[in-house]
């Protein structure tokens, strides 16, 4: 099998230009574990880890860059994701276990495109533009148009993610993510939730809420977020929040869970995390 280490990103998109049929590579923690037929049937890979461009977490203007490459651990322990995007440092954390957290990169789980990856409903809620690289150059996309379904997404021909672009959230807005999986650690998610919400002059003035393994593709939960807002922030929009999230969604019966245990615990999250915003109590 061919295999090659670009040293530049430009030297990366020779290469796959070269050779359109190569798969591909960061941490390989999806790759390398998928069916045997098909690692082993792979042409070629090409390794993406040596690519500073796509391995950095850095402010341009208004928003912060990530490099597809960039393992969850850099992007747990980054002190500006911390501090601007708790919510994305949350569910880098939570992803695996710290083994998984130092090889499994952001663009990996984007291009996996699983409804159960636990970084995507974040990249919702923060409204990510992804920087696509291809032979052409760059283009950009928002984050809701580059997961398109069930493991499939806007990547054309010859293209990678390069990085994506968080733009600064609102100065005071809360960040929640929370997992429920069967285990604290190395767990696919049941259900997953990220909400970025505020309130300003006792109402709800900002609430975006997404969810992951509820459908085929992680969603913005826009019925509930057009209910929300304008709200007076009293404890009772709780409930509502979480009946309609509950009602918003049509998940299913898998290995993992029933249907019915995804749609009451995303009731029940949902619910406790917009008690935690009127209350103004961090996650
Ligand atoms: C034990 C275990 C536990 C896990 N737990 C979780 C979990 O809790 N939550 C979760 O969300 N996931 C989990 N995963 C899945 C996996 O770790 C993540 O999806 C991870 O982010 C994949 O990143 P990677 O760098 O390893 O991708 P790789 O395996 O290297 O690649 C995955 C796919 O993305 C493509 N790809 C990689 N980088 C790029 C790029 N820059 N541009 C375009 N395509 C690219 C590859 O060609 C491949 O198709 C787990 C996996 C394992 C093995």
């Amino acid at each position: 099998m061919k295999a090659f280490a670009p040293r530049s990103l430009d030297e990366a998109m020779v290469r796959l230009t070269e050779d359109p049929d190569l798969r591909l590579l960061a941490g390989c923690t999806d790759l390398m574990v998928g069916e045997p037929e098909d690692r082993l049937g792979l042409p070629g890979v090409l390794d993406l880890r040596g690519l500073s461009e796509l391995r950095r977490i850095e402010w341009h203007d208004d928003a912060l860059e990530i490099g597809a490459v960039t393992p969850f651990s850099q992007i747990r322990d980054s002190p500006e994701v911390q501090k601007s995007f708790p919510a994305l440092a949350e569910a880098a954390s939570k992803i695996g276990g710290w083994q998984i957290q130092n090889r499994a990169s952001l663009g990996g789980n984007m291009a996996n495109a699983s409804p159960a990856g636990d970084s995507l409903p974040v990249l919702l809620v923060l409204e990510a533009q992804v920087v696509l690289v291809g032979p052409e150059g760059t283009r950009t996309v928002p984050y809701r148009e580059f997961h398109l379904g069930y493991r499939q997404t806007a990547l054309g021909p010859g293209e990678i993610i390069g990085w994506v672009r968080l733009p600064k959230p609102p100065e005071n807005a809360m960040q929640f993510f929370r997992k429920v999986g069967a285990r604290e650690a190395q767990a696919i998610s049941k259900v997953v939730v990220a909400l970025l919400a505020d309130v300003s002059d006792g109402r709800v003035s900002e609430y975006r809420l997404a969810a992951g393994s509820v459908a085929e593709v992680p969603l913005r939960l826009t019925e509930v977020e057009k209910a929300m807002v304008g709200r007076a922030a009293k404890a009772e929009i709780a409930n509502l929040a979480g009946h309609l999230a509950a009602q918003a969604v049509r998940p299913i019966d898998d290995v993992r869970s029933t249907a019915e245990y995804r749609r009451f615990a995303l009731e029940q999250v949902v619910r406790r995390m917009t008690l935690q915003l009127v209350r103004r109590v961090p996650e």
